[in-house]
């Protein structure tokens, strides 16, 4: 039987070229990995009664890895560089730290400041805190572009402890002398590798270098080297450095696909795709393409709406609060959902448009099988892509061939059920006739029952 891949972990040779082999920042991870038997509480993490309490109410029983490795820490108060994917649980590793040494503030000059790279993860962050932070009379607030300042600078006015902010706005506030850092103590920084692949370092370090004082600094990313490296060196001191290469739980439970396509059957086979799912996200390279695909899909009969970085801010939220309540269960995005953002029980992530490179792939692909749910991603290749997917999926250490499919192929009903050959072509006597073509339908490809989730009990990918 036929196994798929395990999910790349990121230390491995085939991901050397994003890593040279030299250690970047210490020699080792300070910290031996942690016993992830289970037996560790949040208690044990040195989390107290009334956080305690927030994490029992929201049936969180057992920290994460990185949480398990980073909180203690943490909360004694030294630099953490934490190297996790997303879905790791990242954003309580942090938060829980964060509002456990958080102080009230006066007004405009918050205790503590998170930043983050898009205003749906700043969204997104807040909501997550909000209860931990209620729990302790702190205030926080979301802050980002796109929106009217004015409720942001009220907020300010009032008293905010803990602002959660994309940098360039933050910077705005700055500007205007509506916030000063000069009282923050505490300092995250999220997804730091998205915010530097978004050309927004310039207006990290410009927030930072106002700082005064001593601070603590949280960083966070998948990746530390290159940008991130001159980050941690210039930042931190002394950061202990935590690793979890890859989240156990997703490894298990991502199935993953390499469909060959045309141009004239891709979107009939995306609809045939989607249609299995309960709630799937289709990635595409443009603007343009993501609006246009949603029309087409809609055509299709589909309800699906489209989300990037042109939608107003009003827009985006009651997209996102559609897709996540259900009531649009397609939802087609360019790479600016592709990171950090989090929706429960996506089922299948679809990339309609193959990603750039491998790391596109992994954090767009990160957005299913999270917290260890099931999940399924699938690639669509025309024929021309066909030797640059080869390489991505190279990179990235998975093996799963392309296999050519019509639009009546029957093996798209059920995906999930169906075993992909295995083996990439030899990347140097690469020619398009070896790739696997469809061998007619439901030729190949041993059967093996579904491993939960879907078309079990979640009313999800299963035969129509
Ligand atoms: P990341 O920031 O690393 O991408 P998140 O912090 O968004 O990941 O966490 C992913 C999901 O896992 C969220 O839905 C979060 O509520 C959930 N989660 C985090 N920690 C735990 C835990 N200890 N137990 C159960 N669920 C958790
Ligand atoms: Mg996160």
């Amino acid at each position: 039987m036929l196994l798929p891949q395990p999910w790349p972990n990121l230390e491995n040779s085939s991901l050397s070229i994003a890593m040279p082999s030299r250690p970047l920042i210490d020699t080792e991870p300070d910290t031996p990995p942690p016993s992830l038997d289970g037996d560790v509480t949040f208690a044990d993490l040195g989390i107290s009664p009334d956080l305690l309490a927030v994490l029992t109410k929201r049936g969180m029983v057992a920290p994460f890895p990185v949480q398990a490795l980073t909180i203690p820490d943490a909360l004694a108060g030294r630099d953490v560089c934490g190297k996790a994917q997303t879905g790791s649980g990242k954003t309580l590793a942090f938060g829980l730290p964060l509002i456990e040494r958080t102080k009230t503030a006066k007004p405009r000059r918050p205790h503590a400041i998170v930043l983050v790279p898009t205003r749906e993860l700043a969204n997104q962050v807040a909501e997550e805190l909000t209860p931990f932070a209620a729990a302790r009379g702190l205030w926080l607030c979301a802050i980002y572009g796109g929106t009217s300042m004015f409720r942001q600078i009220q907020a300010l006015r009032q008293g905010v402890d803990i602002v959660i902010a994309t940098p360039g706005r933050l910077n705005d506030l700055l500007e205007r002398g509506e916030m000063s850092v000069s009282a923050v103590k505490n300092v995250v920084l999220d997804e730091a590798d998205q915010m530097a692949d978004m050309g927004f370092l310039p207006q990290v370090e410009r927030i930072l270098g106002q700082i005064e004082g001593e601070t603590q600094t949280l960083l966070f990313s998948a990746t530390l080297d290159g940008a991130i490296r001159t980050l941690v060196q210039r930042y931190q001191k002394d950061p202990v450095r935590h690793e979890v290469a890859s989240t156990q739980a997703t490894v298990d439970t991502l199935e993953q696909r390499f469909i060959g396509v045309t141009s004239e059957s891709k979107i009939e086979i995306a609809s045939r795709i989607s249609a299995g799912a309960k709630r799937v996200l289709l990635f595409v390279r443009t603007t343009h393409g993501a609006d246009r695909l949603a029309e087409q899909l809609g055509r299709t009969g589909l309800r699906a709406a489209a989300i990037h970085g042109r939608l107003s801010q009003s827009k985006r939220e009651r997209t996102l609060a559609d897709f996540a309540r259900g009531s649009v269960p397609v939802l087609v995005a360019t790479n600016v959902a592709a990171r950090g953002l989090h929706v429960d029980g996506i089922d299948v992530v679809i990339h309609y448009d193959p990603p750039e490179d491998h790391k596109v792939y992994l954090h767009r692909s990160g957005r299913t099988a999270r917290a260890g749910e099931s999940g399924m991603v699938v690639t669509l290749v025309l024929p021309i892509e066909e030797r640059d997917v080869t390489a991505i999926e190279r990179a990235a250490g998975i093996d799963v061939a392309i296999v050519r499919m019509a639009v009546d192929d029957e093996r798209l009903l059920d995906l999930a059920n169906w075993d992909p050959p295995h083996g990439l072509p030899e990347a140097a006597s690469y020619s398009r006739g070896r790739t696997s073509t469809a061998p007619a339908r439901n030729g190949g490809g041993s059967r093996r029952p579904a491993r939960g989730g879907y078309g079990s009990g979640r009313g999800g990918y299963s035969r129509r």
